[in-house]
């Protein structure tokens, strides 16, 4: 059996690591498993070096959901991950006259609690990276996916390579995907492009020194205002001790800090060769009026390091096809980054993939196959993909949805809807967010993959 993963970025590498991890007890002992990521990008191929996303070299946040995701894969590597980041227990919301708005918690409480960790996207790559021994990964440039032989899949290389063709292609080449391509439609065009949002993030790393010495432990702040947006907050201790179920006490020292910046601008600025000083000199323009004295600190003094224009992936109809194709993470549903939801849900999205591909493989290796029992692999792997889509797409869509009016509160606004915006995130504290996020930590898609597979053995039982 030979499955095929494009991209590896954080979906490509988890599905590495998932796939390994259960498919060896699903499949009988003399049926071989290859599997292997193909990554155009040298630097992301090689140890030591960063996934096309990520040289970028901004943070992220890994919500609980996904920390879930990260504990079932490995406990090892989910310690190793948190250790590198900052657990935080809440984002304090802030307008740009210096009011606190509301305090939306960003812990499951367990038991034990998991804390939301906030963690450079270079150092989570490397920890997964590092977690995938080299010969695993192919450097190679896909140009296109097509339908090969004996309904196989086939991928076709941008240097004229010859094909390789597998029983499954597993496309998690990110927001730009050309995997999504033969998914949606004929291969050669994109006819769900990504969508430029109107919104970059501007953002870098600073010396945790300066959130002053009473910075409130477990806080990233947020502070929203008529011309965007600022964020800010620790990202990790002076020592990789950063632990999942609380937050680092007063006295443990800080190594470094995250600030990020959201503004809007019809066309996005140059990635390849960004001006820095008209970047930077319009950083202190938005902000000058602000009146948080930390946000005054950092726009004076701090460089900007990276630069994100928002691209979206628009509602795909599908993110499977000829059930031997599939897209996972940002390649089926880039979101917003207001969402704090990318790299979890990719993570979700992964899992759920490959639990159904267990599951599926495993029951059409059955010795007395029911009427239900998938007839071979490549039925197996079809199911997989129906039901990985079934029950990951009403998810995402919500989260899609959710995190949209969040980055609308990102642009610039006028006076009524400057207050509206402040109305509403005091409304949300007041309310709303708490009761929304934990509804979002309870109904862990996993739980609803074990329902299945318990309620699909039953049937299989039954016949
Ligand atoms: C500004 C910004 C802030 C963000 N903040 C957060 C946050 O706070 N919380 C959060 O959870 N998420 C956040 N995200 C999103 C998060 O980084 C992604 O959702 C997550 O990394 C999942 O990405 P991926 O692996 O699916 O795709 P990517 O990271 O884009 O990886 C795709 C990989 O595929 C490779 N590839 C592409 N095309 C080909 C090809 N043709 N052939 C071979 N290889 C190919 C690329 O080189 C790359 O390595 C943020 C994103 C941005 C832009």
């Amino acid at each position: 059996m030979k499955i095929i993963i494009v991209g590896a970025g954080i979906s490509g590498l988890t599905t590495y690591l998932f796939l390994k991890k259960l498919l060896p007890s699903a499949l009988l002992d003399d049926v071989p498993i290859e599997l292997l990521i193909y990554e155009k990008h040298q630097a992301a191929a090689e140890k030591g070096h960063t996934s096309g996303s990520t040289t970028v070299g901004g943070a992220l946040a890994i919500v609980p959901n996904g920390l879930h995701v990260l504990r079932d894969l490995n406990e090892e590597l989910f310690e190793k991950i948190v250790a590198k980041g900052y657990s935080c227990s809440h984002f304090c919301m802030r307008n740009s006259y210096g009011c606190t708005l509301a305090r939306f918690p960003t812990v499951d409480h367990g038991p034990p609690p998991t804390y939301t960790v906030m963690i450079g996207r270079q150092e989570f790559w490397q920890c997964l990276r590092e977690a995938v021994p080299d010969e695993a990964i192919v450097h190679a440039n896909v140009l296109e996916v097509t339908c090969g032989q004996a309904q196989q899949a086939r991928l076709k290389f941008a240097d004229g390579s010859p094909d390789v063709e597998a029983d499954l292609i597993i496309g998690a080449d990110g927001v730009r995907s050309v995997v999504k391509r033969t998914v949606t439609g004929d291969g050669r065009t994109d006819h769900y492009p990504a969508t430029y949002e109107g919104l970059v993030g501007i953002g870098g790393f600073i010396s945790a020194s300066t959130l002053g010495p009473t910075y409130p432990p477990g806080q990233t702040t947020m502070t929203f205002g008529a011309h965007g947006f600022f964020g800010y907050g620790p990202c990790n201790l002076a020592s990789p001790t950063n632990r999942p179920d609380q937050i680092p006490s007063p006295e443990t020292p800080l190594h470094s800090a995250i600030w990020w910046s959201t503004y809007q601008v019809s066309t996005p600025p140059s990635i390849t060769s960004p001006d820095f000083s008209a970047i930077q000199a319009q950083l202190q323009t938005r902000h000058s009026n602000w009146k948080d004295p930390v946000i005054q600190n950092i726009v004076s003094t701090a460089t900007v390091d990276s630069i994100y224009p928002t691209w979206t992936t628009p509602p795909l109809p599908t993110w499977s096809s000829n059930g031997n194709t599939v897209l996972v993470g940002d390649a089926a549903h880039a979101l917003q980054p207001s969402s704090g939801q990318g790299a979890s849900q990719a993570l979700e999205d992964v899992q759920v993939l490959s639990l159904l591909l267990a599951h599926f493989l495993h029951k059409s290796q059955s010795p007395s196959p029911s009427p239900s029992t998938p007839q071979n692999p490549s039925q197996a792997i079809s199911l997989a993909l129906k039901n990985y889509e079934l029950i990951r797409k009403p998810r995402v869509t919500a989260i899609q949805q959710a995190s949209k009016r969040f980055g609308d509160m990102k642009r610039k606004k006028g006076v009524i809807e400057e207050w509206m915006t402040y109305f509403f995130l005091w409304l949300m504290g007041k309310w709303g967010a708490a009761g929304n996020y934990e509804k979002l930590l309870q109904e862990l898609p996993v739980y609803e993959v074990r329902k299945f597979i318990e309620a699909d053995q039953k049937v299989e039982e039954t016949e």
